[in-house]
């Protein structure tokens, strides 16, 4: 039984964990890392990048199966998936070796085993025991399911799916939120026949409805077929199928029920309750600082409530590293972080819906561009549009205070919207910047010119 002190001892080593590592390293503390699976986390294995792999794949096989469109003449032979599973674990790899590369080069200690926290200050791994002057929890997240369906055989979550060794004929996704939409998209491309179930009225729900119910027209162009509002009841399975039956009394036959209804805190096994740390519904609650209510003992990342995003783990890892090195960094605006849904058309947001706004500043101004009038959209043959949402009524000044994307590779856009939201921009400066043409990020000029009572490409 060996004991070891560290400035920074983090249990769990995903987004948020290694962020916070390689940044508090970088301002010389010395850091203890516990990972007891593989450095880098849901994310980078087994979600962002191969499902994003795996959209790539989906998005060659709609060029060669759509070439004719633009008088290219291909065909698509078939999707073969160890082809596709090669391809997507040759990027992993790649991540994961320089992660890897980075986390030893900033001299963290990384320790391979499960941890647990057993307060006040002290993560256990097996008979060793880490002492840190602070210490963070970051455990990240799991595929959640419904009381009485489990999880095997036909019945799977984006876990199993991203390592499918075949293209299904038929799918059921079970949720139609961002994960939901994202496989819905990728087997539909691959040749599947794909229904979606969600409970809610509209896919995407946490989306403004604008975007919502644009999916929604894409995706029925695509024939995606979705039903909304829509409960499920049950599912049972064969060896060669699985039925899904709904509250309707519809039964649906698939080859496969992929179940996307959201991911709950990994925080059942890890000791946080027993210690005493503060928790709501498996969720460990953190201020705007990330303190938890336990003195030096941090959370951040989807085990703390809030978007459960890799990029917000790896600010708040960013910001926890500053906080505690004394730099004083100003806290996150949660509604200021990107969201990104990677299906085709792609849809992309920042800042706060309509019924936000309302709610928050009262009197708003909306305009919504139609990608018909961008140059490169119509080149890529992609129908959307951008919506913009600015606080104050029709004339008077007031900032941007949400922005909504849907179109093909919009997500590429968020970068210029995050700025215009978190710069607090009036549509005036945005409309003052001289936008490429012919780009897709053109239109986002031209809503703000249009928003700013100056449209060109527009009949608003
Ligand atoms: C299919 C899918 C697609 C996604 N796509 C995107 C996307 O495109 N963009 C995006 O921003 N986000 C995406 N996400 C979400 C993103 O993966 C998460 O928000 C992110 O990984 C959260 O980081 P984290 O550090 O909180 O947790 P995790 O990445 O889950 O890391 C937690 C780590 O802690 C380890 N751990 C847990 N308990 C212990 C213990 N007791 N001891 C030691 N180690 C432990 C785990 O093994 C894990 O490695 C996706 C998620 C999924 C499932």
């Amino acid at each position: 039984m060996a004991e070891h002190n560290a400035d920074l001892v983090i249990l769990g080593g995903g987004s948020g964990g290694y962020a916070c590592a390689l940044r508090a390293a970088e301002l010389g503390m010395s850091v203890v890392l516990v990972e007891k699976d593989k450095l880098g986390g849901t994310c980078l294995h087994y979600g962002c990048i191969p499902t994003k792999a795996l959209l790539h794949a989906a998005e060659v096989a709609d060029s060669a199966r759509e070439g004719e469109k633009v008088g290219v003449k291909a065909t698509l032979e078939g999707v073969d998936m160890a082809g596709v599973n090669a391809y997507k674990d040759g990027v992993i790899a790649k991540l994961y070796k320089g992660l890897q590369g980075l986390v030893k080069s900033r001299k963290i200690t990384l320790v391979d085993g499960a941890g647990t926290f057993v307060g006040p200050n002290t993560v256990t791994v097996g008979d060793d025991t880490y002492v840190g002057k602070s210490v963070v929890l970051a455990t990240g997240s799991y595929s959640r399911t419904l009381p009485g369906l489990d999880i095997g055989g036909r019945v799977i979550t984006s876990y199993e799916a991203i390592r499918l060794e075949e293209v299904p004929k038929r799918v059921v996704v079970l949720g139609g939120g961002v994960i939901g939409v994202e496989f819905a998209s990728v087997y539909k491309s691959f040749g599947a026949e794909v229904t979606i179930v969600e409970a809610l009225p509209h896919l995407v729900p946490n989306e403004d409805e604008f975007a919502s119910k644009l999916l929604e027209r894409a995706f029925r162009k695509r024939k995606i077929t979705f039903k909304t509002g829509v409960k499920f009841t049950g599912a049972t399975q064969t060896d060669d199928a699985v039925t899904v039956s709904l509250e309707s009394g519809e039964e649906i036959e698939a080859d496969y029920l992929l179940v996307a209804v959201g991911r709950g805190p990994n925080t059942a096994t890890a000791g946080f309750e027993e210690a005493g740390v503060k928790m709501e519904r498996g969720f460990v609650l953190a201020d705007e600082r990330l303190r938890t209510n336990l003195p030096n003992v941090y959370a951040l990342g989807d085990i703390v409530p809030g978007l459960q995003l890799a990029h917000r783990g790896f600010a708040q890892g960013i910001f926890l590293a500053e906080d505690l090195a004394g730099l004083n960094p100003p806290v996150i605006d949660e509604a200021g972080i990107p969201r990104v849904t990677y299906c085709e058309p792609e849809v992309a947001s920042v800042g706060l819906t309509e019924t936000q706004a309302k709610e928050r500043y009262g009197e708003i101004q909306t305009l919504t561009y139609d990608l018909a009038g961008n140059g490169k959209s119509q080149i890529l043959q992609t129908q959307g549009a951008i919506k913009l949402i600015k606080s104050g009524a029709e004339g008077t000044p007031g900032p941007v205070v949400g922005l909504h994307m849907v179109g093909a590779r919009v997500g590429e856009l968020i970068g210029e919207a995050q700025l215009v939201y978190n710069w607090d921009a009036q549509a005036e400066d945005v409309a003052a910047l001289v936008h490429a043409h012919p780009t897709q990020n053109e239109a986002f000029g031209e809503a703000h010119l249009a928003l700013a009572g100056k449209p060109l490409h527009s009949h608003s």
